[in-house]
């Protein structure tokens, strides 16, 4: 579950409903796939398969990029081992220490989330970066 094997024959569906939409494909590459980014005339970057990718632009950028990128695996293995539990709950039923480490791995979730917005608002309020150029 946790492999991010692509459907080729949906990518390329996918791919070509983008470019009949108008999307550009570009050089840039998905850093989860590696299946080329569309910009959408919205100037919006997507993957064909992951939608809205955020493309890094300066060395800060690709540092909170990378962060939010483990911050995902991280999560998608707490939510394998939520899916785990749940099939040990339905066997056993729910215990005491059960439930904690339920409680335990949905506060991990709730963290990561947070964190997340947070980075990502930053960004945000950062302003447009194609419409205002900082200089130093
Ligand atoms: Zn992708």
């Amino acid at each position: 579950m946790s492999s991010l094997k692509v459907d080729r024959a949906q990518a390329l569906r996918k791919m070509s409903e983008l470019l009949r939409a108008g999307a550009m494909m570009l050089s840039d590459t998905c850093p989860q796939c590696g299946l080329p980014l569309f910009k959408l005339r919205s100037g919006e970057v997507v993957c064909p398969i992951h939608g809205r990718v955020y493309v890094a632009r300066s060395e800060e950028e690709v540092e909170k990029f990378t962060l939010i990128g483990v911050l995902d695996s991280v999560e998608d293995v707490v939510v394998s081992k939520l899916a785990e539990m749940r099939r040990g709950i339905e066997q056993k039923g729910l215990d005491e220490d059960l439930i904690r480490r339920v409680i335990g791995l949905l506060e991990v979730i709730e963290r990561i989330e947070r964190i997340k917005r947070e980075v990502l608002s930053e960004r945000r309020s950062e302003g447009s970066l194609s419409s205002r150029s900082q200089k130093r």
